[in-house]
């Protein structure tokens, strides 16, 4: 069944937007639903709000919307935050589970943030931790048993290429560690299913293919049978079993509530539950029938059109997520090219062209006039214009 419904995002006349996997399109009902929340909740209600306007029972709320598009249970996913302070709780929680061994092993094609967050904590635990990093394809041989947890982000940011969650799941729990998920590029892009998998701990943010926007708040997963033995780094009040007792010690919420922290963003979080009803009624395998079936044309098309570029993601669909590179030596000027000419990538050191498929928004015909106007940029070597190497801050 098409899960095409771009009636319901605004999309600029003359643009087809292949970054959602970076920052998702606005959702048309964004606005009224943040003018709500900001005039009548905020501006009439102030305080009272967070009772009479829901705003306490959002970040739950919004999680369990989340749950139902990664195949958790409700009350598994905790709200808020950014992800790099979720991959921070997750690993701190998880290595509390394996006391006795000193092993993080994660791949070197995760993003920055995630290997920034294990160094940090390991310095700040000081306990002789170390973060081993191997190819992504040498993952599973270095699952061994001296691993304490694996850290894993599912869909590679930069090539798409992607881990096999439950094998790997699989291996780390027969070596006895502990497994956490990183999907940033999972979540909204391809089917998860996180009961079956059985990773104690899975993480994500919301401004990618979930489209809530810039700075939409994170989540994290965490198995229910394992919730209550979670001691948190960053025990905030809010998840606190009784943040209105306001009592003088820490005492964890009894659920997946404990891993939040602080006061939650309410603007950001109605937007990201407005945004989610693009997601009902949606079948994830219809979305990633559509999604193979968008980067397969275009892969198709571009290797027609443009033999200078070589493909950088896996060539089998079933290897990728729903993204697909380019590796090409003037990568960032041909990318400011095709933006220019209204075909949104980005791109990601030292020389890969990204496109992301988001099928909620993208159609066959988009794709193909995409590749139609790369075609144009490097027959006619367009990138070689020197306005397009000029580097912007964000790539
Ligand atoms: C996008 C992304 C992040 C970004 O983290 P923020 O804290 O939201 O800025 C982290 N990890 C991965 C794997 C990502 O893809």
């Amino acid at each position: 069944m098409s899960v095409l419904r771009k009636e319901m995002f605004h999309i600029p006349s003359g643009m087809i937007y292949l970054d959602g996997n970076s920052l998702g399109v606005l959702p048309k009902a964004a606005a009224a639903t943040a003018a709500k929340t900001i005039e009548q909740d905020w501006g009439d209600h102030l305080i009272k709000a967070w009772n009479t306007a829901g705003w306490m029972d959002l970040p739950r709320k919004v999680g369990n919307r989340i749950a139902g598009l990664i195949g958790a249970p409700v009350g598994s996913i905790a709200t808020g935050d950014t992800l790099s302070i979720k991959v921070y709780q997750a690993l701190d929680a998880a290595l509390k589970m394996r006391p006795k061994r000193r092993v993080i092993l994660s791949d070197n094609g995760n993003f920055p943030s995630d290997l920034y967050m294990a160094q940090g904590l390991i310095e700040t635990l000081d306990k002789g931790y170390s973060l081993k990093t191997p190819a992504p394809e040498d993952v599973m041989d270095a699952i061994t048993d001296d691993i304490s947890v694996v850290m894993l982000t599912q869909v590679d940011y930069r090539t798409g290429r992607m881990h096999d969650m439950k094998a790997i799941t699989e291996k780390a729990h027969a070596a006895g560690a502990v497994m956490i998920w990183d999907l940033a590029h999972s979540a909204g892009a391809v089917p998860v299913d996180m009961t079956a998998t059985n990773a104690e701990f899975a993480v994500g943010c919301t401004y990618k293919y979930l489209n809530g926007g810039p700075g939409a708040p994170a989540f994290i997963y965490a198995r229910p049978d394992i919730v209550t033995g979670i001691n948190p780094a960053l025990a905030g009040w809010l998840g606190h079993d009784a943040p209105f007792a306001m009592e003088q010690s820490y005492r964890p919420a009894m659920s997946t509530e404990r891993l939040r922290v602080g006061t939650p963003s309410i603007v950001q979080l109605s937007i990201l539950d407005a945004a989610l009803d693009a997601w009902n009624g949606v079948d994830m395998h219809d979305l990633r029938a559509a999604s193979i079936q968008l980067s397969e044309t275009f892969i198709a098309e571009v290797a027609s059109r443009c033999p200078d570029l070589t493909l950088a993601s896996p060539r089998d669909p079933h290897q990728r997520g729903s993204q697909v590179s380019f590796g090409f030596e003037h990568g960032y000027a041909a990318m400011q090219a095709l933006i220019e000419r209204g075909v949104i990538g980005d791109f990601r050191a030292p020389n890969i062209m990204r496109f992301g498929f988001t099928p909620l928004y993208l159609d066959q015909a988009d794709v193909i006039t995409a590749a139609e106007i790369m075609e144009q940029v490097m027959k006619n070597e367009l990138w070689r214009d020197p306005k397009y190497s000029i580097k912007s801050q964000v790539t």
